[in-house]
This record gives structure tokens, sequence and C-alpha cells, in this order.
């Protein structure tokens, strides 16, 4: 899980939020018999954080991004399109807090997949990390063998927290791994390629060519917005590591 630095509330959001949160505490907390069970059946129908003035500002932040495990899910161009899409996912559910409904930093850009298998999961104690936390999402680091997220130190709390996220979210699925590890050790191969050709590239044509060639493919790997954070971390790292190749790169682009 990588860090993502939401912006500031969308004005649109601070402007209603009193008036729409509203409904949604009257629904949950307000109508209920001494049973605590609720009267009215249906709960609100509103949905305003999928308005564009709010939804595309976090899919903005999240780069479309799935903030727990970073695939993509494309975004419809109509609300008609039955294609898999991201979801706002409320971190914490509406029904156990629904004074969070319209809470801009209870919103995680999310994907089907990761939204439907958290659904209204809750663990007060141990809740699943957020990746808008710069605190939980260092609890947890990338393994570059494996694609997957593993936790870096074993604390019982962390373990737990990490258990959950793990078993909510599509954070370590399989098919999420795999593309994760290619996606970063396709990078990595340019960068070691180019740094082990370049002593041998004076007036070389075929070597530089080659080279190019690498530079082509990390800068295109760098435009695939897919996993955009882990990416954009590992493409730096390699960058401090391999001074004369990010040098080069830079050449390339001037
Ligand atoms: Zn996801």
């Amino acid at each position: 899980m990588e860090f993502i630095e939401r912006s500031s509330e969308p004005a649109y959001l601070s402007e209603n939020k009193k008036q729409w949160t509203k409904h949604w505490v009257d629904h949950y907390r307000e109508n209920k018999n001494v049973n605590g069970k609720l009267l009215k059946e249906r709960k609100p129908s509103d949905s305003h954080w999928l308005h564009d003035l709010i939804r595309k500002v976090l899919i903005n932040d999240f780069k479309n991004n799935c903030g727990y495990c970073g695939s993509i899910r494309p975004t419809p161009i109509s609300e008609e399109a039955r294609v898999p899409r991201g979801h706002v996912d409320h971190y914490r559910a509406k029904a156990k807090y629904p004074e969070l409904t319209y809470e801009w930093t209870n919103y995680i850009w999310s994907c089907e997949s990761c939204n439907v298998e958290k659904g209204e999961f809750d663990d007060l104690e141990y809740p699943i990390l957020n990746p808008c936390e710069l605190s939980d999402c260092g609890i947890v680091e990338f393994i570059i063998d494996t694609g997957a997220y593993c936790i870096k130190n074993m604390c019982q709390a962390h373990k737990l927290r990490f258990k959950n996220t793990e078993e909510k979210t599509m954070i370590n699925a399989n098919v999420i791994n795999v593309k994760r590890k290619n996606r970063v050790k396709f990078i990595i191969s340019n960068f070691e390629t180019i740094n082990t050709l370049m002593p041998f590239s004076n007036d070389n044509e075929s070597i530089n060519e080659l080279i190019k060639e690498n530079i082509k493919n990390i800068l295109n790997s760098l435009e695939d917005q897919e996993f955009y954070f882990l990416i954009q971390k590992n493409y730096l790292d390699l960058r401090d590591k391999h001074i004369d190749v990010a040098k080069l790169i830079d050449d390339n682009c001037s």
C-alpha cells in the first residue's frame, strides 16, 4: 500500500455536507425503536459523493489507482456504461458512522473488488490500513521478488491490522501481485541494462540504440498509470542508485 496525499476538501462538499449528512444521521441514529431496530427500512438514496465535483477530485488524487491494491478500473464515460469501475469507498462504513458519510477524509478511491470485499467491515481496534495515513503505509513494505506487501515488524497490533487488510481488500491478491512484480522488475531491468551498457557506449551505434530503447521503456513505464505511486517510488529509488543513468534519461528528455 502506497501513501496517497489527499488534496483539500472540494468546496462543493464543504458547502453542502452539513445538510446532506443530516439525512444519514437521522436514518441510522434517530429512527430506532426501544430495541435499537431501525424504524425506517429504506436508507437515504442520495449519493452526492459521486458528483463529478467530488469524485473527480478524488480520482485525480489517487491517479485513478485503487487506494488499497493499486490496480486501475476504468472510470465510466457515462453512468450507463456497464464496465467494472472505480468506487468511492467509505473507509468507515456509512451504516456504522453516518456522521462520516460526507466526510472528505473518509473517502478512498477503490476498485470494485476491494470495495465489495470490504463491504461494511469494521474493526475499531484493528481497522484495515488507510492509504491516506502516512503512519499506516509505514507499517508495510513492498517485496520486489513476490510483488506482495508484508509488514515491517512483528508488532501484534500491526499484524492484526495487516491481516484484516489482506482479508478484506485485494492488496495481496495473487493476480495483482504478479502484475506489480512484473511492472517493478521491468523498470529495474531497464535501469540495470543501461548501467551495464554505458561504459561501452562510446561511438558504438548499436549500443547507443539499445540504451535509447531502454530509456524509452522506462519513460513508457512511467506513463502507465496503474500502480502509479509504487512505480514512481521505485523510479526515484533507481535514480538515486544509478545517478549516471538518471542523468542520461534527463538528457534524453531535454
Ligand atoms: Zn483494489
